[in-house]
């Protein structure tokens, strides 16, 4: 692997060839705010928190850091009034669906979201995927995936699947930016639970 030199916030950043500009940018302690990515799973670029401006032989755009492959001589920027209002309204979106999520409380201080923007329509889930998403590639266990479609789109465990395997791996739990998904198991499990005799 080749190394090549990219400018990340006006600093020199020397990254290896294949690395994505977040992956550098993290190497070089330069902070990019993330909700869906995970080291050990493809980039899914679904909450585009992360979201980055690109110069490329004089060609600005914004990309996504997560799956932009670093390049020589590529200049980005992770921080602009144009970024901050993009990941500002994300997260004031997502907080419409999550008030209470601490990661996303975390950010929406940073970037001065407002948790009361959007009406709210609880779900708990975002659908980052990462529960899915690391069931699948990681543990090749597909415990968990997704029901529905569109804004009504969330994560669900099957059933059969999560009562054999979750309780010993519990790997994706902490995962979750929601802090939902311990729950979710938990109330998977008592729904399954054989229904107790009643007392004479
Ligand atoms: S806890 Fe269950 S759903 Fe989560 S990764 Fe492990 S097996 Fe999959």
């Amino acid at each position: 692997m080749g190394i090549v030199t990219l400018t990340i916030d006006n600093r020199e950043v020397k990254a290896e060839e294949g690395m994505t500009v977040l992956e550098a940018a993290r190497g070089a302690g330069i902070e990019i705010p993330t909700l869906c990515w995970h080291e050990k799973l493809k980039p899914y670029t679904v909450c585009r928190i992360c979201v980055v401006d690109v110069d490329a032989r004089g060609w600005t755009s914004l990309d996504t850091a997560c799956s932009r492959p670093v390049k020589e001589g590529l200049v980005v920027r992770t921080r602009s009034a144009k970024i901050d209002r993009i990941r500002k309204t994300i997260l004031e979106l997502l907080l419409a669906h999550a008030p209470d999520s601490p990661k996303l409380r975390e950010y929406a201080s940073e970037y001065g979201a407002d948790r009361d923007r959007f009406e709210k329509d609880p779900s708990f889930c975002i659908d980052c995927g990462l529960c899915v998403r690391y069931c699948a590639e990681v543990k090749k266990k597909n415990a968990v995936g997704f029901v529905d479609r569109g804004i009504r789109r969330e994560i669900c465990f099957v059933p059969e699947v999560a009562l054999r395997e979750c309780n010993g791996c519990k790997e994706c739990f902490p995962l979750c930016p929601t802090s939902y998904l311990q729950a979710a198991f938990v109330l998977v499990q008592a729904l399954t639970a054989p229904a107790q005799p009643e007392k004479p």
